[in-house]
Parts: C-alpha cells; sequence; structure tokens
C-alpha cells in the first residue's frame, strides 16, 4: 500500500517526554480524510498521558487541539472538500449511538469504545511494523492527520489557524461549558476555579452570560492577574485564604450561583459545591486523574438543593459550539489571541509541555510550517 512520510511526535509505554520521528501514514480509507495540520494547541489532558494520570494505548501521537487544511479525502466524503481549513472535533460523533441521537455528539459511546483507532477498528500510522494510534482519533501533534470527515468543521478564511485550533478544545470547553449550561442565567455570579487554557474561557463564557461577578481563584498570582483581561472582577489566591469557600461567600453575600472546576481536583470540585449558594451549581470541566472521587458535604447538597454535574467538551454539539464560538470571535466577543503566549515548532514539544508543569500563563501552540 502507498504510504507518505509524516513528521509526528510519539508517546511510548513508560515515557515522560515525545520522541519526534519520521511515521508512515496510510491513504485516507472511506469516510476518512488527510488534513495537514496548521497549529496544535497545548493542553492539560495531553499532560495527564504524558504524566499516567490517565491510560491511554501505546505507542500513541498525542494532540486533540488543532486546526488545519483539507488535502485529500477518502471514498464518500462529502462533508468537506480539498482546500477547506477546518477546526478538528476531538470526539468524531458516529451519529447513530443514543447519546448522537439524544443531541449529545460531544460524549458519543462509540467514539468512546473505539477509541484511539479509526472506525474500522485499524489504525493509519505504523512504524515499520509497528501499529501507532492516535489520540481522539486525530494525534495534532503531526504534520498530517488521517482523521473521520466528522471531526472537520470548515472556517471561514479571516480565522486564523491558530485561533481555530485553540477553538478545537480550550476555548470549546470553557466558553461552551458555560453559554451551553442550561443553569446558567444573565446576570448570575461566578466562581471558576484554576486559571489555566480552559478555566480563562469559563470566564469568557461567565461575561458572554452577563455575569455580574466573575472570581477567579488559583494559587499563581501572575495568573490571576492574567484574568482581568478575560473579564474576571475579583480574584482570590486560595493558598493565602484559609477556606476559598468562605472567602467566595464573603465576596458575594452567600456564595455564588455557579462555580467551575477547571482543573479536574478532588478538593477543588468539593471547595465548588460549597462555594455555590443554596439551588447552585457546581460544574466539573476539567479532567481529573482516573480514579479519583470527591469528599461532598452530603448535608449541604441536600437542604441547599445543590447541583454537582459535569460538562465534557462545551456540554452539546461541539460543532456548534464552534459555529457560535467563531461568530463570537468576528465580533470580538471573545479573545482568542490575547489566550496565545507561546509558539513553538513541533521539535520543541517536549519544553512547550514544560511551560505548562512551571504554570506560565495562557496557552501554549505548536505551529506548522506552512
Ligand atoms: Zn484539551
Ligand atoms: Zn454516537
Amino acid at each position: 500500500m502507498n504510504r507518505t512520510s509524516v513528521k509526528a511526535a510519539v508517546l511510548y509505554e513508560g515515557n515522560t517526554h515525545y520522541e519526534v520521528k519520521q511515521l508512515e501514514q496510510d491513504s485516507p480509507s472511506a469516510g476518512e480524510v488527510r488534513v495537514k495540520m496548521g497549529a496544535a494547541g497545548v493542553c492539560l489532558s495531553d499532560h495527564h498521558f504524558l504524566h499516567g494520570d490517565a491510560t491511554i494505548d501505546k505507542p500513541i501521537v498525542l494532540g486533540h487541539e488543532g486546526a488545519g487544511t483539507v488535502v485529500e479525502v477518502g471514498q464518500g466524503v462529502t462533508r468537506v472538500k480539498p482546500g477547506d481549513r477546518c477546526i478538528l472535533s476531538f470526539v468524531s460523533h458516529c451519529g447513530m449511538c443514543r447519546t448522537c441521537l439524544n443531541g449529545f455528539p460531544n460524549v458519543c459511546e462509540t467514539n468512546v469504545a473505539i477509541g484511539p483507532r479509526m472506525y474500522d477498528g485499524t489504525v493509519r500510522l505504523h512504524d515499520n511494523d509497528e501499529d501507532i494510534f492516535q489520540m481522539s482519533k486525530l494525534g495534532v501533534f503531526s504534520d498530517l492527520i488521517i482523521c473521520p470527515q466528522q471531526a472537520c468543521q470548515p472556517i471561514p478564511d479571516d480565522v486564523p489557524i491558530e485561533v481555530a485550533a485553540l477553538i478545537g478544545c480550550s476555548v470549546t470547553t470553557g466558553v461552551g461549558g458555560v453559554i451551553n449550561n442550561p443553569n446558567s442565567k444573565m446576570g448570575m455570579t461566578v466562581a471558576v476555579f484554576g486559571c489555566g487554557g480552559v478555566g480563562l474561557n469559563v470566564i469568557q463564557g461567565a461575561k458572554l452570560m452577563n455575569a455580574s461577578r466573575i472570581i477567579a481563584v488559583d494559587i499563581v498570582d501572575h495568573k490571576l492577574e492574567f484574568t482581568y483581561k478575560f473579564g474576571a472582577t475579583d480574584t482570590i489566591n486560595s493558598a493565602e485564604v484559609e477556606d476559598v469557600s468562605s472567602a467566595i461567600k464573603e465576596l458575594t453575600g452567600g456564595g455564588v450561583d455557579m462555580a467551575f472546576d477547571s482543573i479536574g481536583n478532588s478538593q477543588v470540585t468539593a471547595d465548588t459545591v460549597k462555594s455555590i449558594r443554596p439551588t447552585g451549581t457546581a460544574v466539573m470541566i476539567g479532567l481529573s486523574p482516573v480514579g479519583d472521587t470527591t469528599p461532598i458535604d452530603m448535608v449541604d447538597m441536600l437542604r441547599g438543593q445543590k447541583t454537582l454535574m459535569g460538562s465534557y467538551y462545551g456540554s452539546t454539539s461541539p460543532h456548534e459550539s464552534f459555529r457560535k464560538i467563531v461568530d463570537f470571535y468576528r465580533k470580538g466577543d471573545v479573545d482568542v489571541e490575547g489566550l496565545i503566549q507561546r509558539i513553538h515548532p513541533l521539535d520543541e514539544i517536549n519544553e512547550a509541555f514544560s511551560a505548562l508543569d512551571r504554570r506560565e500563563d495562557g496557552r501554549g501552540i505548536i505551529k506548522f510550517p506552512d
């Protein structure tokens, strides 16, 4: 079979860093496309696999936040054509399972069951005889990828490719997680725990809902300072207060209407529940390490008639979130450029992830040559 040589960052079993190397890529099968990557985001979810907080089939090319240009299409592809610039969804929804049919393709069950393989159960990347998986059927830390056509959402020409890349995960997860939540109300008060890529976008989502107070919570002062640019009205360094929920209650006269855990930490999730007012909603929006559980005060939960819920990939159809966010971006209502603080070539991917470890502000981007 005809194979194309691609340059990709591979994670092997037991590795805590990426190896950038040449791999061989098959042609797109029926319903699949080949995309030339433009930009990829450096996300905490990749980090979990890198540091062993989550498990995944290996060897694998990670990366699930990206955008690029379609260069080749397989048989029967109708959604996109060569030349289309696209945001890539990290859930290639099947369209036929119960969650898809109920309007939640973001949590497609078939996609989860098949994992980092294509829908026919095979892979498209090889290192000589060894098969290489692609995270979320994408693996965007590669100059070319093969993915299912349903991953692709075409975008207008005036949306820069690095902006499109971030809409592929952090912007949609954060902004979508607020504006698509049925409990979000205009003028609500909000607390956002964790001010990384997702947290900053939760803040932007709260701003879009015209939240009257947006309280940013983190343990790093410069990250808190950074949140004001995106709409925070107050900040709390949780390492410097005895009890963060008391501090939030004091600021808001009894607690916020909604609180978001953008980190995925059991103590933080418990704190979000404590920080909301009676009838308030706490939302888990950052991915926790596998197996984590959280201690919730059950009486407070029941007597306060509180809600604790998960939100995955913007809470609803990612493509619908992409569409709305692209329009918000073009209107100037969502700042994506301001999130981008570092740009690296693929060869510097390990350095790009070290910046996450150092808790640097905003988002890092892997930029591919034109
Ligand atoms: Zn992500
Ligand atoms: Zn499905």
